[in-house]
Protein backbone atom coordinates (compact mmCIF):
# COMPACT_ATOMS: atom_id res chain seq x y z
CA UNK A 1 0.00 0.00 0.00
CA UNK A 2 1.46 2.90 -1.04
CA UNK A 3 1.45 6.11 1.16
CA UNK A 4 0.46 8.48 -2.07
CA UNK A 5 -2.20 6.23 -2.75
CA UNK A 6 -3.64 7.36 0.76
CA UNK A 7 -2.87 10.70 0.60
CA UNK A 8 -4.28 11.34 -2.84
CA UNK A 9 -7.47 9.50 -1.55
CA UNK A 10 -8.51 11.82 1.49
CA UNK A 11 -6.96 14.83 -0.51
CA UNK A 12 -9.88 14.22 -3.22
CA UNK A 13 -12.35 13.51 -0.83
CA UNK A 14 -12.49 9.78 -0.30
CA UNK A 15 -13.21 7.64 3.01
CA UNK A 16 -10.09 5.39 4.35
CA UNK A 17 -10.55 2.26 5.22
CA UNK A 18 -9.39 0.38 8.70
CA UNK A 19 -6.83 -1.27 6.63
CA UNK A 20 -5.26 1.74 4.93
CA UNK A 21 -5.31 3.73 8.10
CA UNK A 22 -3.71 1.25 10.18
CA UNK A 23 -0.91 0.76 7.28
CA UNK A 24 -0.76 4.44 7.91
CA UNK A 25 0.17 4.46 11.05
CA UNK A 26 2.19 1.44 11.33
CA UNK A 27 4.55 3.12 8.89
CA UNK A 28 4.71 6.33 10.22
CA UNK A 29 5.26 5.08 13.90
CA UNK A 30 8.15 2.42 12.27
CA UNK A 31 9.69 5.41 10.80
CA UNK A 32 9.19 4.57 7.17
CA UNK A 33 6.71 6.99 6.24
CA UNK A 34 8.14 10.50 6.88
CA UNK A 35 6.94 13.72 8.59
CA UNK A 36 6.30 15.36 5.07
CA UNK A 37 4.13 12.79 4.16
CA UNK A 38 2.79 12.53 7.81
CA UNK A 39 1.70 15.94 7.45
CA UNK A 40 0.25 16.20 3.63
CA UNK A 41 -2.04 13.17 5.09
CA UNK A 42 -2.93 15.34 8.40
CA UNK A 43 -3.61 18.18 5.95
CA UNK A 44 -5.77 16.57 3.44
CA UNK A 45 -8.12 15.18 6.64
CA UNK A 46 -8.03 18.61 7.98
CA UNK A 47 -9.78 19.52 4.85
CA UNK A 48 -11.84 16.54 3.76
CA UNK A 49 -13.00 15.38 7.67
CA UNK A 50 -13.74 11.55 8.30
CA UNK A 51 -16.61 9.94 9.04
CA UNK A 52 -17.33 8.47 12.53
CA UNK A 53 -16.11 5.10 11.33
CA UNK A 54 -12.84 6.38 10.09
CA UNK A 55 -12.35 8.29 13.13
CA UNK A 56 -12.79 5.04 15.08
CA UNK A 57 -10.40 3.22 13.11
CA UNK A 58 -8.18 6.16 13.53
CA UNK A 59 -8.25 5.85 17.04
CA UNK A 60 -7.88 2.12 17.45
CA UNK A 61 -4.77 2.20 14.83
CA UNK A 62 -3.25 4.76 16.86
CA UNK A 63 -3.62 2.62 20.79
CA UNK A 64 -2.91 -0.24 19.32
CA UNK A 65 0.62 1.26 17.78
CA UNK A 66 1.62 0.78 21.55
CA UNK A 67 0.72 -0.58 24.69
CA UNK A 68 -2.29 -0.32 27.17
CA UNK A 69 -1.11 0.68 30.34
CA UNK A 70 -0.87 -1.81 33.16
CA UNK A 71 -2.24 -1.50 35.93
CA UNK A 72 -0.88 -4.39 37.99
CA UNK A 73 -0.94 -3.86 41.69
CA UNK A 74 -3.17 -0.40 41.47
CA UNK A 75 -6.53 -1.52 43.13
CA UNK A 76 -9.62 1.19 43.18
CA UNK A 77 -11.36 2.65 40.48
CA UNK A 78 -9.23 4.99 38.24
CA UNK A 79 -10.50 8.23 36.66
CA UNK A 80 -9.06 10.66 34.41
CA UNK A 81 -10.36 14.39 33.32
CA UNK A 82 -9.34 15.46 30.06
CA UNK A 83 -9.31 18.89 28.19
CA UNK A 84 -8.85 19.62 24.99
CA UNK A 85 -7.17 22.35 25.47
CA UNK A 86 -7.48 25.73 26.21
CA UNK A 87 -5.69 28.94 27.44
CA UNK A 88 -5.15 29.17 31.16
CA UNK A 89 -6.44 25.51 31.45
CA UNK A 90 -4.94 24.27 34.48
CA UNK A 91 -7.64 22.27 36.03
CA UNK A 92 -6.56 19.10 35.97
CA UNK A 93 -3.94 20.37 38.41
CA UNK A 94 -6.76 21.03 41.13
CA UNK A 95 -8.83 18.29 39.98
CA UNK A 96 -6.93 15.15 40.42
CA UNK A 97 -5.89 15.61 43.77
CA UNK A 98 -9.78 16.87 44.73
CA UNK A 99 -11.13 13.09 43.50
CA UNK A 100 -7.74 11.30 44.98
CA UNK A 101 -8.17 13.40 48.27
CA UNK A 102 -12.08 11.24 48.11
CA UNK A 103 -10.37 7.71 47.32
CA UNK A 104 -10.35 7.66 43.62
CA UNK A 105 -7.31 6.29 41.71
CA UNK A 106 -5.95 8.87 39.25
CA UNK A 107 -3.10 7.47 37.19
CA UNK A 108 -2.77 10.43 34.60
CA UNK A 109 -0.61 10.73 31.73
CA UNK A 110 -0.85 14.45 30.43
CA UNK A 111 0.40 15.74 27.41
CA UNK A 112 2.86 19.47 26.68
CA UNK A 113 1.53 22.37 25.38
CA UNK A 114 -0.20 22.52 21.81
CA UNK A 115 -0.25 25.47 19.69
CA UNK A 116 -1.42 28.98 21.85
CA UNK A 117 -2.93 26.14 24.65
CA UNK A 118 -0.67 25.09 27.50
CA UNK A 119 -0.10 21.30 28.82
CA UNK A 120 -0.01 19.57 32.56
CA UNK A 121 3.04 18.48 31.97
CA UNK A 122 4.78 21.28 31.20
CA UNK A 123 2.68 23.49 34.09
CA UNK A 124 4.06 20.50 36.43
CA UNK A 125 7.89 20.85 35.17
CA UNK A 126 7.77 24.73 36.65
CA UNK A 127 7.88 23.01 40.08
CA UNK A 128 11.98 22.62 40.92
CA UNK A 129 12.75 18.72 40.58
CA UNK A 130 9.24 17.49 39.58
CA UNK A 131 9.51 14.18 37.50
CA UNK A 132 6.83 13.70 34.68
CA UNK A 133 9.21 10.84 33.21
CA UNK A 134 8.92 8.24 35.94
CA UNK A 135 9.55 4.49 34.71
CA UNK A 136 6.73 2.64 34.07
CA UNK A 137 7.51 0.67 37.57
CA UNK A 138 8.38 4.32 39.19
CA UNK A 139 4.22 5.63 37.93
CA UNK A 140 2.64 2.38 39.28
CA UNK A 141 4.27 1.86 42.56
CA UNK A 142 4.23 5.98 43.00
CA UNK A 143 -0.33 5.54 42.19
CA UNK A 144 -0.17 2.17 44.43
CA UNK A 145 1.25 4.03 46.99
CA UNK A 146 -0.02 7.68 46.91
CA UNK A 147 -3.41 6.73 44.66
CA UNK A 148 -1.99 9.69 42.42
CA UNK A 149 0.46 10.35 39.91
CA UNK A 150 0.59 13.08 36.74
CA UNK A 151 3.32 12.07 34.28
CA UNK A 152 4.12 12.27 30.83
CA UNK A 153 2.91 10.38 28.00
CA UNK A 154 5.36 7.22 28.09
CA UNK A 155 7.10 6.75 24.78
CA UNK A 156 5.01 3.46 24.70
CA UNK A 157 1.92 4.70 25.66
CA UNK A 158 -0.18 5.92 22.09
CA UNK A 159 3.21 6.62 20.69
CA UNK A 160 1.48 7.45 17.39
CA UNK A 161 -0.11 10.16 18.60
CA UNK A 162 3.13 11.69 20.34
CA UNK A 163 4.78 11.82 17.07
CA UNK A 164 1.40 13.01 14.99
CA UNK A 165 0.51 15.45 18.11
CA UNK A 166 4.15 17.02 17.49
CA UNK A 167 3.66 17.30 13.71
CA UNK A 168 0.36 18.82 13.76
CA UNK A 169 1.50 21.24 16.27
CA UNK A 170 3.56 22.94 13.73
CA UNK A 171 1.94 22.10 10.83
CA UNK A 172 -1.71 24.32 11.57
CA UNK A 173 -3.88 21.09 11.68
CA UNK A 174 -4.56 20.74 15.04
CA UNK A 175 -7.56 21.94 15.24
CA UNK A 176 -10.11 19.06 13.21
CA UNK A 177 -12.36 17.79 14.58
CA UNK A 178 -11.45 13.83 13.91
CA UNK A 179 -7.65 14.34 14.59
CA UNK A 180 -7.99 16.47 17.87
CA UNK A 181 -11.07 13.13 18.81
CA UNK A 182 -8.60 9.96 17.30
CA UNK A 183 -5.66 11.95 19.69
CA UNK A 184 -7.54 12.16 22.45
CA UNK A 185 -9.19 8.99 22.46
CA UNK A 186 -6.55 6.83 21.45
CA UNK A 187 -4.21 8.54 24.84
CA UNK A 188 -7.44 7.55 27.20
CA UNK A 189 -8.10 3.90 25.53
CA UNK A 190 -4.44 3.20 25.59
CA UNK A 191 -4.43 4.59 29.53
CA UNK A 192 -7.63 2.44 30.18
CA UNK A 193 -9.18 4.51 32.84
CA UNK A 194 -12.91 3.25 34.53
CA UNK A 195 -14.09 7.01 34.19
CA UNK A 196 -13.21 9.30 32.03
CA UNK A 197 -14.72 13.09 32.04
CA UNK A 198 -13.94 15.19 28.94
CA UNK A 199 -13.62 18.62 29.02
CA UNK A 200 -14.47 20.50 25.69
CA UNK A 201 -13.73 23.91 25.59
CA UNK A 202 -15.26 25.96 22.75
CA UNK A 203 -14.57 29.68 22.04
CA UNK A 204 -12.09 31.69 21.02
CA UNK A 205 -9.57 30.23 22.94
CA UNK A 206 -9.94 26.76 22.06
CA UNK A 207 -9.35 24.53 18.99
CA UNK A 208 -13.27 24.16 18.37
CA UNK A 209 -14.63 28.01 17.97
CA UNK A 210 -18.60 27.31 17.86
CA UNK A 211 -20.54 25.54 19.73
CA UNK A 212 -22.04 23.41 17.19
CA UNK A 213 -18.23 22.09 16.59
CA UNK A 214 -17.69 21.61 20.34
CA UNK A 215 -20.73 19.74 20.83
CA UNK A 216 -19.81 17.40 17.54
CA UNK A 217 -16.69 16.73 18.88
CA UNK A 218 -17.75 15.99 22.23
CA UNK A 219 -20.32 13.53 20.27
CA UNK A 220 -17.56 11.87 18.52
CA UNK A 221 -15.81 11.18 21.49
CA UNK A 222 -18.40 10.33 24.03
CA UNK A 223 -19.32 7.50 21.18
CA UNK A 224 -15.79 6.38 20.85
CA UNK A 225 -14.98 5.95 24.95
CA UNK A 226 -18.71 3.89 24.76
CA UNK A 227 -17.97 1.41 21.81
CA UNK A 228 -15.10 0.67 23.41
CA UNK A 229 -16.89 0.05 26.75
CA UNK A 230 -15.67 3.35 29.27
CA UNK A 231 -17.91 5.14 31.67
CA UNK A 232 -17.53 8.33 30.21
CA UNK A 233 -19.34 12.06 29.60
CA UNK A 234 -18.23 15.00 28.38
CA UNK A 235 -18.87 18.76 29.83
CA UNK A 236 -18.93 21.70 26.64
CA UNK A 237 -17.25 24.43 28.38
CA UNK A 238 -16.68 28.01 27.62
CA UNK A 239 -12.99 29.31 26.62
CA UNK A 240 -14.01 32.98 25.34
CA UNK A 241 -11.66 34.05 27.72
CA UNK A 242 -9.39 32.21 29.76
CA UNK A 243 -9.86 30.36 32.40
CA UNK A 244 -8.69 32.35 35.97
CA UNK A 245 -6.30 34.85 35.67
CA UNK A 246 -3.10 33.12 35.10
CA UNK A 247 -1.30 31.76 31.69
CA UNK A 248 1.75 30.50 31.43
CA UNK A 249 3.25 27.36 33.13
CA UNK A 250 4.64 28.40 36.54
CA UNK A 251 1.96 31.23 36.54
CA UNK A 252 -0.70 28.69 36.57
CA UNK A 253 0.69 26.24 38.98
CA UNK A 254 0.98 29.50 41.53
CA UNK A 255 -3.26 29.73 40.74
CA UNK A 256 -3.96 26.42 40.99
CA UNK A 257 -2.48 26.06 44.23
CA UNK A 258 -4.75 29.31 45.16
CA UNK A 259 -7.43 27.31 44.48
CA UNK A 260 -6.14 24.34 46.45
CA UNK A 261 -6.08 26.50 49.57
CA UNK A 262 -9.55 27.76 49.14
CA UNK A 263 -9.11 30.69 47.07
CA UNK A 264 -8.25 31.67 43.50
CA UNK A 265 -10.60 32.88 40.75
CA UNK A 266 -14.10 32.12 40.76
CA UNK A 267 -14.54 30.43 37.50
CA UNK A 268 -11.59 28.41 37.85
CA UNK A 269 -13.08 27.13 41.47
CA UNK A 270 -16.32 26.49 39.74
CA UNK A 271 -15.51 24.44 36.85
CA UNK A 272 -12.80 22.39 38.76
CA UNK A 273 -15.84 21.27 41.36
CA UNK A 274 -17.92 20.98 38.49
CA UNK A 275 -15.38 18.45 36.42
CA UNK A 276 -14.56 16.33 39.67
CA UNK A 277 -18.34 15.96 40.64
CA UNK A 278 -18.87 14.67 37.23
CA UNK A 279 -16.06 12.24 37.47
CA UNK A 280 -17.33 11.17 41.00
CA UNK A 281 -20.79 10.14 39.69
CA UNK A 282 -19.66 8.65 37.09
CA UNK A 283 -17.93 6.86 39.69
CA UNK A 284 -21.45 6.08 41.81
CA UNK A 285 -19.89 7.63 44.91
CA UNK A 286 -23.34 10.14 44.41
CA UNK A 287 -25.82 12.10 42.83
CA UNK A 288 -24.30 15.12 41.24
CA UNK A 289 -25.52 17.49 44.00
CA UNK A 290 -23.76 15.40 46.67
CA UNK A 291 -20.81 15.16 44.56
CA UNK A 292 -20.44 18.87 44.01
CA UNK A 293 -20.51 19.03 48.17
CA UNK A 294 -18.13 16.59 48.62
CA UNK A 295 -15.67 18.46 45.56
CA UNK A 296 -16.33 21.77 47.55
CA UNK A 297 -14.88 20.17 50.82
CA UNK A 298 -12.13 18.81 49.16
CA UNK A 299 -11.17 22.41 48.44
CA UNK A 300 -12.15 24.22 51.96
CA UNK A 301 -10.91 21.23 53.96
CA UNK A 302 -7.46 21.55 52.23
CA UNK A 303 -8.11 17.43 51.75
CA UNK A 304 -7.27 17.99 47.92
CA UNK A 305 -3.95 20.37 48.93
CA UNK A 306 -2.82 17.14 50.68
CA UNK A 307 -2.99 15.44 48.20
CA UNK A 308 -1.63 17.85 45.87
CA UNK A 309 1.72 18.22 48.32
CA UNK A 310 1.98 14.67 48.62
CA UNK A 311 1.81 13.69 44.79
CA UNK A 312 4.58 16.41 44.55
CA UNK A 313 6.72 14.85 47.30
CA UNK A 314 6.73 11.59 45.66
CA UNK A 315 7.00 12.74 42.05
CA UNK A 316 10.40 14.69 43.40
CA UNK A 317 9.47 18.11 43.62
CA UNK A 318 10.13 20.72 45.83
CA UNK A 319 7.51 20.89 48.11
CA UNK A 320 8.56 24.34 49.61
CA UNK A 321 6.66 25.84 46.16
CA UNK A 322 3.47 24.64 47.29
CA UNK A 323 4.07 26.07 50.71
CA UNK A 324 5.57 29.25 48.92
CA UNK A 325 4.15 30.10 45.43
CA UNK A 326 6.11 33.36 45.44
CA UNK A 327 8.82 31.15 44.65
CA UNK A 328 7.61 29.76 41.21
CA UNK A 329 7.32 33.21 40.06
CA UNK A 330 11.11 34.21 39.11
CA UNK A 331 10.73 35.59 35.67
CA UNK A 332 13.75 38.61 35.11
CA UNK A 333 11.58 40.95 32.83
CA UNK A 334 7.98 42.11 33.68
CA UNK A 335 5.58 44.58 31.84
CA UNK A 336 2.10 45.89 32.55
CA UNK A 337 -0.33 46.67 29.70
CA UNK A 338 -3.02 49.23 30.64
CA UNK A 339 -6.52 50.66 29.54
CA UNK A 340 -6.09 52.58 26.94
CA UNK A 341 -9.53 54.34 27.47
CA UNK A 342 -12.23 53.74 30.51
CA UNK A 343 -14.57 51.14 30.13
CA UNK A 344 -15.81 47.40 30.45
CA UNK A 345 -13.94 44.88 28.89
CA UNK A 346 -16.63 43.65 26.69
CA UNK A 347 -14.50 40.53 25.61
CA UNK A 348 -11.04 39.42 24.22
CA UNK A 349 -9.46 36.90 21.91
CA UNK A 350 -8.06 34.22 23.95
CA UNK A 351 -6.48 32.28 21.50
CA UNK A 352 -4.33 36.06 20.96
CA UNK A 353 -3.32 35.81 24.65
CA UNK A 354 -2.25 32.65 24.55
CA UNK A 355 0.06 33.52 21.53
CA UNK A 356 1.13 36.76 23.64
CA UNK A 357 2.09 33.85 26.43
CA UNK A 358 3.67 31.79 23.54
CA UNK A 359 5.96 34.48 22.38
CA UNK A 360 7.16 35.38 25.90
CA UNK A 361 8.68 31.87 25.88
CA UNK A 362 5.43 29.90 27.70
CA UNK A 363 4.63 27.78 24.56
CA UNK A 364 6.98 26.63 21.75
CA UNK A 365 6.79 27.53 18.02
CA UNK A 366 8.87 24.61 17.03
CA UNK A 367 8.52 21.29 18.09
CA UNK A 368 12.37 21.29 19.21
CA UNK A 369 11.49 24.79 21.14
CA UNK A 370 12.43 25.10 25.02
CA UNK A 371 9.85 26.43 27.21
CA UNK A 372 10.48 29.06 29.27
CA UNK A 373 8.29 28.29 32.86
CA UNK A 374 8.51 31.42 34.25
CA UNK A 375 7.07 33.21 31.47
CA UNK A 376 3.40 34.62 31.04
CA UNK A 377 0.09 36.75 31.41
CA UNK A 378 -1.02 37.82 34.31
CA UNK A 379 -4.72 38.96 33.89
CA UNK A 380 -5.90 42.42 36.44
CA UNK A 381 -9.08 42.24 34.62
CA UNK A 382 -11.51 40.04 32.87
CA UNK A 383 -14.50 40.04 30.99
CA UNK A 384 -17.34 42.19 32.18
CA UNK A 385 -14.77 43.63 34.59
CA UNK A 386 -14.83 47.65 34.56
CA UNK A 387 -11.45 49.41 33.65
CA UNK A 388 -10.45 53.24 34.50
CA UNK A 389 -8.38 54.90 31.95
CA UNK A 390 -4.62 54.18 32.69
CA UNK A 391 -5.96 51.10 35.23
CA UNK A 392 -3.82 47.76 34.36
CA UNK A 393 -5.18 45.24 32.58
CA UNK A 394 -2.32 42.36 32.40
CA UNK A 395 1.21 41.81 33.57
CA UNK A 396 3.58 40.03 30.57
CA UNK A 397 6.79 37.96 32.09
CA UNK A 398 9.34 35.99 30.52
CA UNK A 399 12.80 35.22 30.84
CA UNK A 400 14.01 33.63 28.00
CA UNK A 401 12.23 36.32 25.22
CA UNK A 402 12.64 40.24 27.01
CA UNK A 403 12.80 40.85 23.01
CA UNK A 404 9.04 39.64 22.35
CA UNK A 405 7.85 41.81 25.54
CA UNK A 406 6.62 44.92 23.31
CA UNK A 407 4.95 42.56 20.47
CA UNK A 408 3.24 40.54 22.58
CA UNK A 409 2.08 43.45 24.79
CA UNK A 410 1.06 45.27 21.07
CA UNK A 411 -1.10 41.71 20.58
CA UNK A 412 -2.77 41.43 24.43
CA UNK A 413 -4.30 45.13 23.45
CA UNK A 414 -5.35 44.16 20.26
CA UNK A 415 -7.02 41.38 21.77
CA UNK A 416 -8.72 43.00 24.06
CA UNK A 417 -12.11 44.81 23.15
CA UNK A 418 -13.45 48.10 25.86
CA UNK A 419 -17.05 49.88 25.36
CA UNK A 420 -19.44 51.45 27.25
CA UNK A 421 -21.43 48.66 28.21
CA UNK A 422 -21.10 45.78 30.39
CA UNK A 423 -21.34 42.15 28.46
CA UNK A 424 -23.57 39.53 28.88
CA UNK A 425 -22.57 37.37 31.69
CA UNK A 426 -22.54 33.88 29.72
CA UNK A 427 -22.51 30.48 31.33
CA UNK A 428 -19.24 28.55 32.26
CA UNK A 429 -21.02 24.97 31.61
CA UNK A 430 -22.71 24.98 27.97
CA UNK A 431 -24.04 21.27 28.04
CA UNK A 432 -22.85 17.55 28.96
CA UNK A 433 -22.89 14.92 26.52
CA UNK A 434 -23.61 11.54 28.02
N1 LIG B 1 -5.48 17.57 22.93
C1 LIG B 1 -5.04 16.37 22.48
O1 LIG B 1 -4.67 15.49 23.25
N2 LIG B 1 -4.98 16.19 21.17
C2 LIG B 1 -5.38 17.12 20.29
O2 LIG B 1 -5.33 16.88 19.12
C3 LIG B 1 -5.85 18.37 20.76
C4 LIG B 1 -5.90 18.57 22.09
Amino acid sequence: MRMFDIIRKKRDGGALSEEELRAFITGYVAGEIPDYQAAALCMAIWFRGMDAAETTALTLAMRDSGACFDATGISGLRVDKHSTGGVGDKTSLIVSPIVASLGLTVAKMSGRGLGHTGGTVDKLESIKGFRTDLSADEFRETVAKTGIAIVGQSATLAPADKLLYALRDVTATVDSIPLIASSIMSKKLAADDDCIVLDVKTGSGAFMKTEAESRALAALMVDIGKRAGKRICALITDMDQPLGRAIGNALEVAEAIEVLRGEGAEDLRTLCIELAAHILALSETGDLDACRCLASEALSSGAALECFVGMVAAQGGDVSCVHHPEKLLCATHQKTVCAPREGYITGVDAEEYGVAALLLGAGRSKKEDRIDHTAGLYLHARVGDFVPAGAPVATLYTTACPHAIEAAAGRLLEATVIGDAPPAKKPLVLGVER
